[in-house]
């Protein structure tokens, strides 16, 4: 496991509130866990990065302890998760962290500038035996395997959209350079939906890839072919994070989003005890 060496900070728009926000992430100690701190607050609630005050929301994830709320903490916890960090404390100005370019590599950029110091060896949980989830047309399974593994199918019955498939093994070197520059994206059509619900209002086509009827991508261009499907499993990881313990398994994941992930996640939680 380990922490930052110094303090970092960062600042940036929440994607669904347009939110402007700042971040003062401290180090901390072994056992401590990621801890939000909403300094927006007087009395400055803490809320945990855990599975236990996951709430389940539309297409995105969230976090909340005595009716305090961090939205959007998953691609920031990606990052910490392909870091290997799991102590820190984040002072946060609001209740959306930032979206910053839709990707994990700001924060990884961010975590990294200020020195990762290592903490001995954290818990991890091996899978032993096959776990899913399915919801509709989605699922999720993990398998025995060593080390940490994901696949993703991405399979939206759209003829411009082809299935991919994208399978890596997550280490800290392959997370920065196949997954962390992944960014997030929506279908045109669904934006006006988001919006309609209040979501959306920080996002442009620069933090988010909008894709057009035709299957294009409206004024940006893709970082990886596969990019979406790379993003997917970005999610996943942050996702994960909320186990508190580095996995030693293979997931299967078929069309799965931050609900079903975190289903799966409580799923293996719940094996362990
Ligand atoms: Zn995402």
């Amino acid at each position: 496991m380990a922490t930052i060496s110094n303090i970092a900070h960062f600042e940036g728009i929440g994607l669904h509130t347009g939110e402007n926000v700042k971040l003062n992430i401290h180090p901390a100690d072994t056992g401590h866990g990621v801890v939000f701190v909403r300094t927006d607050i007087e009395s400055r609630p803490k809320v945990p990065a855990s599975i236990d005050y996951i709430d389940y929301r539309q297409r995105r994830t969230a976090l909340v302890n005595d009716g305090v709320e961090i939205q959007t903490p998953e691609h920031f916890l990606a990052a910490c998760y392909g870091l290997g960090i799991d102590n820190l404390l984040v002072e946060i100005s609001g209740p959306e962290l930032p979206g910053a370019d839709g990707s994990a590599l700001p924060f990884c950029q961010a975590l990294m500038d200020a020195g990762i110091e290592e903490q001995g060896t954290g818990k991890t949980i091996k899978i032993d035996s096959e776990l899913q989830v399915d919801r509709d047309k989605a699922s999720i399974k993990a398998m025995p395997d060593t080390g940490f593994h994901i696949e993703y199918t991405l399979d939206h019955d759209l003829d411009f959209f082809p299935k991919q498939v994208f399978s890596l093994e997550i280490t800290k070197d392959s997370f920065i350079k196949e997954i962390a520059p992944a960014r997030t994206f929506v279908l045109k059509k669904e934006v006006e939906a988001l919006q309609k619900f209040g979501l959306g209002k920080g996002a442009t086509v620069k933090n988010t890839l909008v894709i057009d009827d035709d299957g294009s991508i409206i004024d940006n261009e893709l970082r990886f072919a596969d990019e979406f499907t790379r993003h997917k499993i970005l999610d996943i990881v942050g996702d994960f994070f909320l186990l508190g313990a580095r996995l030693e398994g293979k997931l299967y994941a078929h069309r799965s989003g931050h609900n079903l992930n975190a289903l799966l996640v409580e799923k293996i939680q719940a094996c362990q005890s």
